[in-house]
């Protein structure tokens, strides 16, 4: 298509602001329409925590100091580039002491999330739309990431109404997980200096006698999107997963669409991952066996293999956040049960205490069985995925999910629930194609049943090697998944609003 001028707006960036998968995302999509010819510029605050001389972060000294204001208060803004620039990607930081000079991108170290989230959202929106002015950038689409950035596309359609500059851009609103809208009280209206109107029905932002960023982000945009088919339509369908904007989501129609993301294969290659103590391919798998038995040994955990060097039941790995969402409450009370049959588990992740502590006993009551590791660690996670037979992944919904992806890659089936992105990315046994195991509802006894399942076909090393292979040829990359953006940008362009 022909080149674009983009302007992302987005509160995460990895790999120097991440805090989940919209920071691997919003990075892999901007750099990928970039290769494809585009101009993107990425706009964010420049946190507290960034290392600016060791990420060449530099003042755009083509600016002036500039003050803005949010809510009562004037705040001192000046604008930052990262890198030395020249390219198709830009990266450019609002610097506000007031507001982003602390560390932390939602919240501090110990998860306490920042009471001034909305003049964060306000400011950062604000100053992004002034950007395209202030140095002579066309816009032809602006594409917000999630709640905070839904803000610009907010404004967009208030203050700048009817304006040229940067009302000519289309817009577009990607949602990583609903389950994060950003619902504050109406008085947060005035923080974001909007008339009170709004926050009454027929206002952008009226939400149940509050207020609600995504919502307003998802009226505003000419197309919203999310990040897997499934997760769209379960959404619209499902009023738990719809999070209240069920309606708000089924009244955009076709403007509505789910876009899987990809996976950054260079990073996650069994082949050649430093992490790992062996290679290992899909032609051949011996390096995935002395993966297996490294990672058995570092986690301390034993169990008998059959003669040919299998177990004897499947060591079955997990990799993630320890929340509700991912499944943990049906996973955790089946694990003395499937301990005691043979079966090990190593477990990798930190959340909620009261999960931690649940996965702690555990490990301490079967030593041998158990493994659980309560911190983040990149390296052990990719010696879990390439060490296990099986990949847990039993998420009550997953707006797309990476883990199962890196599993499939690494050559261990896994096993999901029938949901969001697990649903767009797993065909399962006994389906023809077969890449791993799935359940249906969110229940410990669905999920025990699927891991009886595996344990009937565990035996059989021909069919569980050819469900390994299969995994490890399929691909999610992000050239497919810029090219569904291309189409939802020029979409957006066609069917802009006037601005
Ligand atoms: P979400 O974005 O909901 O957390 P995803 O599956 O999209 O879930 O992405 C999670 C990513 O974070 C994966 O790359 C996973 O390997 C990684 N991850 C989660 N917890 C840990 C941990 N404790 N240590 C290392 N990596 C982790």
């Amino acid at each position: 298509m022909t080149p674009l001028h983009i302007m992302m707006v987005t509160a995460e960036f990895a790999p120097f602001a991440k805090v989940g998968g919209l920071g691997d995302a919003a990075s892999a999509l901007a750099v990928e329409l970039a290769a494809r010819g585009h101009q993107v510029k990425v706009v964010l605050p420049l946190y507290g925590h960034l290392d600016r001389p060791g990420l060449g972060i530099r003042p755009l000294k083509k600016l002036p100091p500039l003050s803005l204001r949010v809510g009562y208060g004037m705040h001192d803004v000046e604008f930052h580039v990262l890198g030395r620039g020249g390219g198709r990607l830009q990266v450019v930081l609002i610097g506000c002491d007031d507001l982003y000079g602390r560390p932390g991108v939602y919240g501090d170290a110990a998860g306490e999330v920042f009471s001034d989230t909305v003049a964060r959202a306000a400011l950062h929106a604000q100053a992004a739309l002034l950007l395209p002015r202030l140095l002579g950038w066309p816009v032809d689409v602006i594409h917000a990431h999630d709640a905070h950035a839904a803000c610009a596309l907010l404004y967009r359609d208030t203050w700048y109404a009817g304006r040229d500059v940067p009302g000519s851009g289309a817009t577009v609103l990607t949602i990583h997980n609903l389950a994060h809208q950003e619902i504050h009280p109406t008085a947060a209206t005035e923080t974001l200096g909007l008339p009170a109107s709004q926050a009454v029905y027929p206002g952008l932002l009226e939400f149940h006698g509050r207020i609600n960023l995504m919502k307003a982000g998802v009226l505003a945009a000419d197309r919203v999107n999310t990040v897997s088919p499934t997760y769209a339509r379960e959404t619209v369908t499902d009023a738990e997963l719809g999070c209240g904007l069920q309606a708000v989501l089924a009244g955009r129609g076709d403007a509505y669409s789910g876009i899987l993301n990809g996976t950054d294969y260079r990073l996650w290659n069994p082949a050649r991952d430093p992490a790992l103590p062996a290679g290992f391919t899909a032609g051949d798998l011996a390096g995935k066996a002395v993966c297996r038995r490294a990672l058995m040994r570092e986690l301390g955990l034993d169990a008998p293999e059959d003669g040919k060097g299998r177990l004897l039941r499947p060591l079955c790995g997990f990799v993630g956040r320890l929340v509700t969402q991912k499944g943990v409450d049906l996973l955790a009370p089946l694990l003395p049960r499937l301990a005691a049959d043979g079966f090990t588990f190593a477990l990798l992740g930190t959340g909620e205490p009261r999960l931690e502590k649940q996965l702690r006993k555990l490990a301490s009551d079967h030593p041998q069985r158990v493994a659980y590791v309560d911190r983040y660690d990149d390296q052990l996670a990719h010696r879990i995925y390439a060490g296990c037979d099986v990949f847990l992944m039993p998420s009550l919904f997953e707006p797309c999910g990476l883990s199962q992806m890196y599993a499939l890659r690494y050559g261990s089936p896994p096993v999901v629930r029938a949901t969001g992105g697990l649903a767009d990315t797993v065909v399962p046994f006994p389906e023809p194609g077969a890449t791993g195991f799935m359940f249906q509802q969110g229940r410990d006894q669905e999920l025990l049943a699927c891991l009886r399942g595996v344990e009937k076909i565990w035996p059989d090393a021909k069919l569980w090697r050819a469900i390994q292979q299969r995994g490890m040829a399929v691909r999610f990359d992000w050239s497919s998944a810029a090219a569904r953006y291309e189409a939802v940008y020029a979409e957006a362009l066609a069917h802009r609003k006037e601005g």
